[in-house]
């Protein structure tokens, strides 16, 4: 492998992913080619139903590409077995969701803590590490909470801190500001991105809100029909027109 694929975190080739729907297939995703950098904090902005979630699924190891290839951090994942792949969404990627998916029978310690469990990190090191994830997202004092006696705000920071908890490689994140107000919204973005300096740790966000990707990302990229429209895919060039299109008579 070479040095300048070392230094990328997430490397996607042709990926397509197509589900056949009876007679009907959805190109959900359809042809990607996207590469970021280690370090980096990307946006992907879209449409609803153009494909993002279906993109940061196949990177995250939850679903795979039906053709074409995905290497994350040097790993080609159609090459990882089924434990393999496991091991992969466990220690290399931490995920966060519009919805935070915290269990709500447990407390922000248990929650915070179960990546861990999964990881089999021993107990002593578990309860360092909870303890240093809720800080980091401002929550060390509320580790005995259950998610229902939290704010949206404050369950979508645990849900961060789970996210990072088992030191993930890379970050995806799936429209995490979608359930919050501006002011929560604003402060999971400045919380992702400090992540993101601090930690180096390579961020790749699906969102809405185009303001606050301009304000925090380093790039936006943008996803229409399951391909990607930005300076990694420029548009494919419009062929020559023979003649003037007339007024109204347009292709739309
Ligand atoms: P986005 O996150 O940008 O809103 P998605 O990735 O969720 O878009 O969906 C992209 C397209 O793929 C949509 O047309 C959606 O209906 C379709 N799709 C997503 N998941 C499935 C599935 N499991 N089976 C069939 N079609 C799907
Ligand atoms: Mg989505």
């Amino acid at each position: 492998m070479n040095s300048a694929h070392d230094e990328l975190a997430i490397c996607a080739t042709q990926v397509c992913r197509h589900y056949v729907m009876g007679q009907a297939k959805v190109r959900a995703v359809d042809g990607v080619d996207l590469k970021i950098g280690r370090g980096e904090f990307v946006a992907l902005l879209g449409s609803s139903g153009s494909g993002k979630s279906t993109l940061l699924n196949l990177i995250a190891g939850l679903d795979r590409p039906t053709a074409g290839n995905i290497v994350v951090h040097g790993r080609d994942l159609a090459r990882l077995t089924s434990a393999e792949l496991a091991g992969y969404r466990r220690e290399i990627v931490g995920m966060v969701f519009q919805a935070f998916n915290l269990i709500g029978s447990m407390t922000l310690l248990e929650n915070v803590e179960l990546p861990m469990r999964f990881a089999e990190v021993e107990r002593p090191a578990r309860e360092q590490r909870v303890r240093e994830a809720l800080q980091r997202v401002g929550l060390a004092s509320r580790w005995q909470h259950r998610p229902a006696e939290l704010s949206g705000g404050e369950q979508q920071r645990a849900a961060l801190a789970r996210a990072l908890v088992n030191r993930p490689s890379v970050l995806l994140a799936d429209e995490p500001t979608g359930n919050l107000d501006s002011h929560n919204g604003e402060e999971i973005l400045r919380l992702i991105g400090e992540i993101n300096g601090s930690l180096g740790m390579t961020v790749l966000m699906v969102t809405h809100e185009r303001a606050l990707a301009e304000r925090f990302a380093q790039r936006i990229l943008v996803m229409a029909d399951g391909k990607l429209c930005g300076p990694e895919a420029p548009p494919a060039p419009v062929p020559p027109q023979p003649f003037p299109a007339e007024a109204g008579g347009g292709l739309g």
